[in-house]
């Protein structure tokens, strides 16, 4: 597998900034996210904001941002990560069907909603889990549900039926993608609590009760702390510092996830730092490894 200089995730004004400035600079790199780009860029009716572009409305900035990407040929790897992983000198990169690695990973996933199924915080890593590639095979033979919320979760549970016995396949969000895997079950109603003792073992939708193992919540957007273990966080935003380094080295970050105020400049100046505090890092580390050659 190629290894690349860096893995962005987030295809936000954040994301993009990022990309542009790493293309200038000629590192090879993945940009993930939709291709689309962030709905949140085209929502804003008018934008009074911008510098340079005054009363330009949300969809128009965003195919301005489109153009410009698509016009230095970078390219947006339509794929959800779900789990970035240190690995000592690199990062592995999860997606429902592909592993990625990279010596450097800028997070620009944008702000991040708390609000969560009851019972999940407490049964993470004890029966919940947000990533279907990475513990499919704690699962083998068992009974898991899917709450499906985001567009590739379908795929996903396509995946964790051929390892697991039973899957209950519940969409929800925006996600009406079918399934056609045997072993799974389709099923509609809003998820309401997720119970157990020391681990998961039922879950409770407005519709019926389940008797699961294992609950796989599948969202757009993953907790910053849930993609990558061991991030440091304050009030629920990635702690960085002003070259958008984050406590975990090679790792940064920019955009709404790193706190307020929410606003494309500051996404997109951030951006754009993180992007040169992480070519400065490869160039550091590649020094490092000449001298120790
Ligand atoms: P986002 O734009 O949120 O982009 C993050 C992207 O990352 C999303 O597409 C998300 O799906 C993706 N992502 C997340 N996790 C993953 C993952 N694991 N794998 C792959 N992709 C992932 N700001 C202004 O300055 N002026 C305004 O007038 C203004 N008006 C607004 C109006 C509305 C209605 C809204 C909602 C926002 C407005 N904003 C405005 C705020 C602005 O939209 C945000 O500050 C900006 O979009 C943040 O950019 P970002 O790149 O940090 O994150």
């Amino acid at each position: 597998m190629k290894r690349l200089d860096c893995a962005i995730i987030g295809a936000g004004p954040a994301g993009l900034e990022a990309a542009v400035n790493l293309k200038i600079r000629e590192k090879s790199f993945a940009l993930f996210g939709k291709r689309t780009l962030s709905d949140k860029i085209s929502l804003a009716p008018v934008v009074e904001n911008y510098l340079g572009l005054p009363g330009v409305t949300g969809r128009e900035l965003a195919a301005f941002m489109s153009r410009h990407v698509a016009g230095m040929d970078i390219e947006i790897v339509e794929k959800h990560i779900s789990m970035v992983y240190g690995m000592g000198g690199y990062f592995s990169l999860a997606t429902s069907d592909e592993t990625f690695e990279a010596g450097t990973v800028i997070l620009a996933t944008g702000a991040f909603s708390t609000s969560h199924i009851k019972g999940e915080p407490e049964f993470l890593g004890r029966g919940v889990s947000y990533c279907a590639t990475c513990d499919a095979p704690l699962y083998r033979g068992k009974t898991v549900a899917v709450l499906a919320y985001s567009e590739d979760a379908a795929l996903e549970t396509e995946f964790l039926a051929g390892v697991a016995g039973k899957v209950y396949y519940i969409p929800g969000g925006k996600n009406t993608a079918k399934t056609s895997h045997p072993a799974i079950e389709a099923i509609s109603g809003k998820a309401l609590e997720i119970l157990g003792g020391n681990r998961v073992n039922a879950l409770r939708l407005d519709s019926q009760g389940l008797r699961v193992d294992g609950v796989f919540i599948l969202r757009d957007t993953v907790a910053p702390a849930s993609l990558v273990p061991g991030l440091e966080l304050i009030d629920g935003f990635i702690k960085v510092d002003a070259m958008m380094r984050t406590n975990i080295t090679g790792l940064f970050a920019a955009g709404d996830c790193t706190g307020k105020p929410h606003q494309y400049m500051r996404a997109a100046g951030q951006g754009q730092v993180a992007a040169l505090a992480a070519v400065e890092y490869m160039q550091q580390t590649e020094k490092t490894m000449r001298k120790d050659n």
